[in-house]
């Protein structure tokens, strides 16, 4: 008797345990990709190394890239266009030094992964879109996963967000040939921004910009390689 009630509820266990062993098993490999790609590679802000635990990757990208998500590389999100490398995403997050107070810009939502991250630990991003369809999107899946701090918009980021401006971060993952005045124009006051600058083919420098009593301090940061960044308005 006992043996056929279990029978008969052992598909009903398997069905709802399903997930549960998914959504653990992601958990894992975040937590590795974290220790083993990030924290040991430099990354200490506590608040960076906590964002990224906390962020489900594997739902920022394509469904048969999910188990790959967690893996030490860029990954293709549509439309010619890409995740970053974790380990990328944690460093430009490091260097922007991100505090629970601050308002961010990001040019280049994507996925909506960075923004993500970012609005773990700051009060509020704004992120723009130039390809309509990652607009709506990561919009959507922002919202789904109750990131209601970010706002989203369709649009060249080149002129930044001035209604919304200054901006204590500005953040921008695709590679331009030169920093966007705008974006410099709306960083507050020991605001600061990262940016991949140089040609699209090639391999660009990461540049840190620093706002100090108006004064623009530009720092190298390091060599990446990323999409370019497109213009639609001159
Ligand atoms: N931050 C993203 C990475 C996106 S790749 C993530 O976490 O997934 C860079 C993105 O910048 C692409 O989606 C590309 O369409 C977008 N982009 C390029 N030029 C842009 C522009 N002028 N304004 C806004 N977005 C732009």
């Amino acid at each position: 008797m006992h043996v056929v009630i279990f029978l008969m509820i052992l598909p009903v266990l398997m069905i709802t345990s399903f997930p549960m062993q998914q959504s653990d098993r992601y958990e894992s490999l975040r937590k590795r990709m974290v220790s083993m790609q990030i924290a040991d590679r430099g990354i200490r802000n506590p608040l960076v190394l906590d964002a990224m635990r906390k962020v489900p990757r594997h739902l920022f990208v394509p469904p048969e890239y999910r188990d790959e998500a967690y893996n030490d590389y860029p990954l293709p999100i549509g439309y010619g266009q890409t995740i970053s490398q974790p380990f990328i995403v944690a460093y430009m997050t490091e260097f922007l030094k991100p505090a629970r107070s601050m308002k961010a810009l990001e040019i280049g939502t994507g996925s909506g992964y960075q923004a993500a991250v970012l609005a773990e630990i700051v009060e509020k991003v704004y992120t723009i879109e130039i390809v309509k369809e990652l607009a709506m999107e990561s919009a959507r899946r922002l919202r789904d996963l109750g990131y209601d701090n970010v706002i989203c918009k369709h649009g060249d980021g080149y002129q930044g967000w001035p209604e919304h401006g200054p901006f204590d971060l500005v953040i921008v993952t695709a590679a331009a040939e030169s920093i966007p005045q705008p974006l410099i124009d709306q960083l507050a006051d020991n605001g600061r921004l990262v940016i991949p600058v140089g040609k699209p083919s090639a391999v660009q420098e990461l540049i840190l910009i620093e706002k100090r009593n108006g004064k623009i301090n530009r720092r190298r940061l390091t060599f990446v390689r990323f999409v370019p960044f497109i213009r639609t308005e001159t």
